[in-house]
């Protein structure tokens, strides 16, 4: 038999793009919100000890208890609250949208506001959930009657917010989203993937809204390596999306290196701080450059816009140049004129910005 992908994948599949990652061999890479720092010589000593005894041969713990149990003591977890471990935050976002997914035929809706993640678009479209994107307000704030008018309309099984929103970098209004989970007759996810650079947090409204659960990873805190995400929320939701979960989704490795880093949980804190630090450094420079158009940040990225029809050229200057950061100008709608810089080390923001301001 001979058969083509054309007659035996779906439509929705065959028109996907594989999710696009940049080559980024030999430049300085400022695309995808990295913690660019490494730990104290004596530090990776100390881990590479700990992973000296850990079997290979053997299955991981599929429970990862020694983590959790670490992880809920670390976040200070009241024991109502429950926490799923996920290889990424990316598998979390699959996990819950294969829970939702409807029985063949039934319509079901995962919503968030656009721009936002594009994993939240990617993913409901493969498990076979109908995506909705309510647009932001130009300022890329919620345009929050939008948000509960189409709540009403589509009644989505899945809210994804991401808090602070990527690609924009702010944090949306509190009262906003209290309305939003209110009104919302699914699950409202908030995404605080960047949690560790905002001023913010949704973690003490677990205890009062039934469908809100948290998700947050270790990936932009300084371990996009190792892939572990977690979702916290009320135990009755995580037990159902358990079950999808396959049975040895944290490896070793990640289990016992990130319960030493939670031993040390320190290192971690400093370097956000001085990603914080560097990111108003940065800001400042950016302001300072003719024609460019900076959005606030409560993350380790800024959005900034270029004069009208420059986005190419300046992306692909700044390459040249030795410099990697992100287009957003081709996504289109509001991020038009749009490009994305992940905070680094004061040296490569001062390089960033150098060669940026020689192509204005
Ligand atoms: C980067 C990112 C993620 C994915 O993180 P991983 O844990 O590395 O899979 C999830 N949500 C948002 C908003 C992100 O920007």
């Amino acid at each position: 038999m001979t058969v083509t992908p054309a007659e035996l994948i779906r439509p929705e599949i065959l028109a996907l793009q594989a999710y696009p990652v940049a080559d980024a061999q030999g430049l300085i890479k400022l695309d995808a919100m990295e913690n660019p720092y490494s730990w104290p010589d004596e530090l990776v000593t100390e881990w590479l000890a700990t992973l000296r005894d850990t079997p290979l041969n053997r299955y991981p713990d599929s429970q990862a208890r020694a983590l959790v149990q670490q992880m809920r003591a670390s976040l200070e977890l009241p024991a109502e609250v429950e926490l799923l471990l996920g290889n990424g935050s990316d598998e979390l976002i699959q996990l819950l949208a294969l829970t939702l997914a409807g029985a063949q035929g039934e319509r079901r809706v995962v919503l968030a506001p656009e721009p936002s993640f594009v994993m939240y678009r990617m993913v409901a479209t493969f498990t076979g959930l109908d995506y909705v994107g309510v647009p932001l307000r130009p300022d890329f704030s919620l345009d929050t009657a939008a948000m509960l008018h189409a709540i009403r309309t589509h009644r989505p099984a899945l809210v994804f917010i991401a808090y602070p929103n990527n690609p924009t970098g702010n944090l949306f209004d509190t009262g906003a989203l209290r309305e939003i989970i209110a009104a919302t007759p699914g699950l409202v996810v908030v995404d605080e993937a960047y949690g560790a650079f905002a001023e913010a947090s949704f973690i003490n409204a677990l205890a009062e809204d039934d469908n809100l659960l948290l998700m947050r990873t270790l990936s932009k805190s300084g371990l996009a390596g190792l892939r572990l995400g977690y979702v916290l929320g009320a135990a009755h939701w995580l037990r159902e999306i358990d079950k999808l979960r396959l049975p040895y989704n944290i490896n070793v490795l990640t289990q016992r290196s990130v319960e030493f880093v939670l031993r040390h949980r320190a290192v971690l804190d400093m370097q956000a701080g001085w990603i914080r630090q560097a990111r108003t450094e940065l800001q400042a420079g950016l302001t300072q450059l003719p024609g460019i158009v900076t959005y606030p940040s409560q993350a380790n990225f800024i959005l900034f816009r270029v004069p009208e029809g420059q986005a190419g050229a300046v992306f692909n200057g700044l390459k040249y140049q030795g410099v990697l950061i992100k287009n957003l100008h081709p996504v289109g709608g509001l991020l038009h004129d749009c490009l994305r810089v992940t905070v680094g080390t004061s040296a490569e923001n001062r390089r960033f910005l150098d060669a940026l301001g020689g192509l204005l």
